[in-house]
């Protein structure tokens, strides 16, 4: 059994949906679970229907879902052909449930209807795969996650209850691959045991369908995506990027911590756990090698690994009456930036003085200044960029940083951090 994923960006448009039809035909023989995201910018125009709704802008969150369903009817009618399809009567539920919700008075936290309505964008994306699939001879069932993935009711980051979850993909999932090969559901989504629909998180996809190859102990995992594989750089910032053949799941685990946008973070563990090799791949062109990765690869074959964080933000937070920041002092400091939910990007103590480095966000900065100010001074320094290096290699570092005043900056002999102004 082979799982596979497929984003946003294959999804795109019609011919992008055919194309992933083209990839899937190509492993005739294979038992397929197929993890599917929303389409294109689905789940981000969701979000705006979420948000106009609790605002109680009800016009502009109906207006913005009328949209969403042109669309979706639009790319299904292009696939089918016509209108008369079943597929089409299982959308209008969707439609129908999402209609429902915002005709509610918000009661519950943002959160909770953030989760009711954007969870919409995979239940639509993967019903008509599935049924332009069964049309072009590749029979499949059509799966609603949210029956198997139970979850707690932390919405928009729910945790998945592994041991319910586990025993409904033995007892729901398995037994499906006995009579079909090919079984297709949502990424992202899942449901508590008050069936009230959740999201895992934005890009959690990778991360539901590493679960999925975990529970039903697959041979490999792969990440369908419009690019090459893994590369050591976002081609978007660095010219001359190179694709990375092989790399381990600790490495991954690296980039993504330093701020990689390549995998979601919490998809290795599943995969590392019963060592199921991940496969980066490109669905314009399945050819290319793309990415293996695994717990063995030679960290010598690497090339240097560049990881820029954008938008970033040094706070100096100093002691006011003079005493040490010492450890009871720092742990302080975390218990807050945890209960904030606020991500140190890197730090630096001194005797009296506690500086760290965190993406810009203002509304959780001013949070940060009211709770610390009574302890401590704090000053602060925004428009600053975080770069990370990983297996530096003399001479980049320096055509890197391009004369921008570095204000922080941490070696070890595999990786080295500098915070500069832009
Ligand atoms: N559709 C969701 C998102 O865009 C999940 C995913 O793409 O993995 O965040
Ligand atoms: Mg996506």
């Amino acid at each position: 059994m082979k799982v596979f994923k497929f984003g946003g960006a294959s999804l795109e448009s019609v011919e992008r949906i055919r194309q992933v039809a083209e990839i899937v035909q190509s492993f005739p023989d294979e038992k397929l679970l197929i993890v599917i995201s929303a389409m294109a910018k689905t789940t981000n125009d969701l979000e705006k229907v979420a948000e106009n709704f609790f605002q109680g802008n009800r016009e502009i969150a109906a207006q913005l879902l009328s949209n969403i369903e042109h669309h979706h009817l639009n790319v299904a009618e292009a696939l089918l052909g016509n209108r008369e399809h079943a597929l089409f009567t299982q959308l209008q539920q969707f439609f129908t449930e999402a209609e429902w919700t915002l005709g509610e008075t918000p009661l519950r936290t943002y959160d909770y209807y953030y989760d009711q309505l954007v969870g919409l964008g995979e239940l639509l994306s993967t019903a008509i795969v599935s049924a332009f699939f069964n049309t072009v001879g590749l029979t499949n069932t059509w799966l609603d996650v949210r029956d198997i993935f139970r979850t707690d009711d932390n919405f928009r980051d729910a945790n998945i209850d592994w041991v319910y979850t586990q025993r409904q993909v033995t007892e729901k999932v398995q037994p499906l691959f006995n009579s079909i090969n090919m079984v297709i559901t949502q990424g992202f989504i899942g449901s508590t045991d008050q069936n009230e629909s959740v999201t895992l998180g934005r890009e959690g996809s990778d991360y539901s369908a590493a679960v999925f190859a975990n529970m039903l102990d697959a041979e490999s995992q792969t990440i369908w995506k419009d690019v090459e594989g893994l590369k050591n750089a976002d081609p978007k910032q660095f010219p001359n990027t190179v694709n990375i053949p092989e790399i381990s799941y600790a490495e991954v685990i690296e980039m993504a911590y330093y701020g990689a946008q390549v995998i979601h973070p919490k998809t290795i563990k599943p995969l590392q756990n019963k060592q199921i090799p991940l496969l980066v791949k490109c669905f314009l062109d399945k050819n290319l090698p793309g990415t293996v990765i695994s717990e063995t690869a030679d960290v010598k074959q690497l090339p240097p690994i560049i990881v820029l964080k954008k938008d970033q933000v040094l706070l100096n937070i100093t002691s006011k009456d003079f005493s040490f920041i010492t450890e009871d002092k720092i742990s302080d400091i975390y218990e807050i930036f945890h209960g904030l939910k606020v991500k140190i990007n890197l730090m630096q103590n001194g005797a009296i003085n506690f500086s760290c480095c965190i993406d810009n966000n203002p509304e959780k900065i001013e949070l940060l200044i009211k709770t610390l100010h009574e302890q401590f001074k704090i000053v602060y320094n925004e428009g600053l960029e975080l770069l990370t290096v990983r297996y530096y290699q003399a001479g980049l570092l320096e055509e890197l940083s391009d004369g921008h005043p570095v204000l922080l900056e941490q070696r070890s002999p595999a990786t080295i951090q500098r915070l500069w102004k832009k």
